[in-house]
């Protein structure tokens, strides 16, 4: 175990929760106490301070970057840009990346990456420095590399800083064929991949909906089963959370609210999710949205009538403090930790249901272990077999009208004959492991005995997966 420094005066709980979470799903499963151990803690933190310019002198930049678990090489997880973030943060959320890619049999272990600056107060200039600085310093050493440590957009970053890392890593390392596969969530001109920028909010969706599809949990919530009309409130309208109220809309729920931090708004009959991101870009705010009831303190918003409620910003959002007020029956949480554990247990006790964080927001590693492997093998997909798919389709389509004398529409045609595009190929992929995913979860939650919430479920399975891998690597008995 390398641990270069790992010391912090804020007192923070957040890792503490996820050990809690950790230990109460360990009681299910049969390993060796060394073992569980192992899989819980930290492997290597590595926290660092460097200086910028900025305007006529320099300031002193807090970072970090935490490798949770080597069981799987490379490490991956996202980078953190907030004054908030402290290193007992981006410890839980580097623990949660292990699990999470656990959970979706993506063949990682976990990492996060914290730098403690308010994005907005820098220029693009000195975000830049930043960015190529912190990417200096993890290269220096050896917390990056495609086979090391592959970082991704977390909160406060996003495709611009993935393209500086990228950027930097690749001329520290000249000829190394592979460089550009040392982070994801990169622009698509630069070896990004069709799909990312939206892939966790798509996953969180997905997510939503093979929850509501099961009519026996669905009835037990007196609810009915299907996504179609469900009244649906997300917090934060970011990435994750933007793209989960758009595609929610797209597959028939109705958004009735969006709480950002300058407050929230709400409307029973139904938000345009387009129409408020672009009423925000032009006004600095959400409130005022036309038709919208408007709410100053933000976390009113999360207490209004819904069915499904999406906390997409931060963590800490629902606490024993006002979880008793919310009116969901569901909570898909899009960020990670957003719910403590004494609310967890609150909220179930009133009969409701938490798809947890580890699994609802995987999309977005999912689809970067997709442009990784893009990286790695230096060919897109789709590019091999495209056109051999729509020949092969074409001969088909051709057989079957002369041997039926129907002869299709062009556009019937174009639909069958059409080969899958790399967007396809991806969407397909995080579709499938979406889907599967979640059934494994429920399984697990309705099999196994005594076993309380679908996060537990999903900690025992991470858990026993990981066990199997360290016992393949000779490691464990
Ligand atoms: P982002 O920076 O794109 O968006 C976060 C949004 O939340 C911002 O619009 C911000 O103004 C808003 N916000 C902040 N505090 C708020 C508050 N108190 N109330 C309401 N809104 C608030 O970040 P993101 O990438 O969307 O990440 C959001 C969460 O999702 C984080 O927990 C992150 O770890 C998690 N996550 C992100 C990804 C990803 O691919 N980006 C993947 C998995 C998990």
């Amino acid at each position: 175990m390398d641990h270069i420094v790992a010391t912090d005066s804020q007192e923070t709980h957040f890792f503490a929760d996820v050990c809690k979470n950790f230990d109460h799903a360990a009681q299910f499963t049969k390993h060796d106490a060394g073992l569980l151990d192992q899989i819980k803690s930290c492997n290597s933190v590595y926290r660092f301070r460097f200086p910028i310019r900025k305007g006529n002198g320099f300031e002193v930049i807090d970072a970090w970057r935490v490798e949770h678990s080597h069981h799987q090489s490379p490490t991956k997880g996202g980078i953190r840009y907030s004054e908030m973030v402290n290193e007992d943060e981006v410890m839980a959320l580097a623990a949660l990346m292990t699990y999470k890619c656990a959970i979706v049999n993506v063949p990682f272990g976990g990492a996060k990456g914290g730098i403690k600056i308010t994005p907005k107060n820098y220029t693009v200039q000195e975000l830049e420095n930043i960015t190529r600085r912190y990417t200096v310093e993890l290269t220096k050493k050896n917390f990056l590399g495609p086979s090391i440590d592959v970082p991704a957009p977390d909160y406060g970053s996003g495709e611009r800083e993935m393209s500086w890392i990228a950027d930097t890593y690749a001329t520290m390392n000249p000829g190394q064929g592979d460089a550009l596969g040392c982070v994801t969530g990169k622009p698509i001109a630069l070896h990004g991949i069709a799909g990312r920028r939206e892939a966790t909010g798509r996953g969180v969706a997905i997510a939503a909906r093979e929850c509501v599809n099961i009519g026996e949990d669905m009835q037990r919530l007196g609810l009915m089963p299907g996504l179609a009309g469900k009244r649906v409130i997300v917090q934060g309208l970011g990435n994750v959370g933007y793209y989960s109220a758009k595609f929610l809309a797209e597959f028939g729920a109705v958004i009735v609210g969006l709480c950002e931090y300058e407050g929230a708004i709400y409307n029973a009959e139904g938000l345009d999710v387009e129409a408020v991101f672009q009423h925000r870009k032009s006004t600095g705010s959400i409130l005022n949205f036309p038709g919208a009831q408007n709410f100053e303190r933000s976390s009113e918003g999360l207490e209004q009538p819904c069915d499904i409620l999406v906390p997409a910003a931060l963590e800490n959002q629902i606490t024993v403090e006002n979880v008793r007020n919310l009116q969901a029956k569901i909570i898909v949480e899009g960020a990670n930790g957003p719910t403590t554990p004494e609310a967890e247990a609150i909220f179930y006790e009133m009969g409701g249901i938490i798809v947890p964080d580890m699994y609802a927001n995987a999309g977005g590693v999912t689809v970067s272990y997709f442009e990784w492997l893009k990286n790695l093998s230096h060919v897109s997909f789709g590019r091999m077999n495209r056109r051999f798919e729509e020949n092969s389709n074409l001969n088909l389509v051709n057989m079957v009208e002369g041997i039926t004398g129907v002869a299709l529409t062009p556009q019937q045609r174009s639909t069958i004959i059409k080969g899958a595009s790399e967007l396809e190929l991806v969407n397909s992929g995080l579709e499938d492991t979406m889907i599967r995913s979640y059934h494994e979860i429920r399984q697990t939650y309705v099999n196994t005995p005594g076993i309380d919430t679908l996060r537990t479920a999903a900690f025992v399975g991470a858990i026993n997966k990981i066990a199997v891998s360290y016992q393949n690597l000779g490691v464990w008995p």
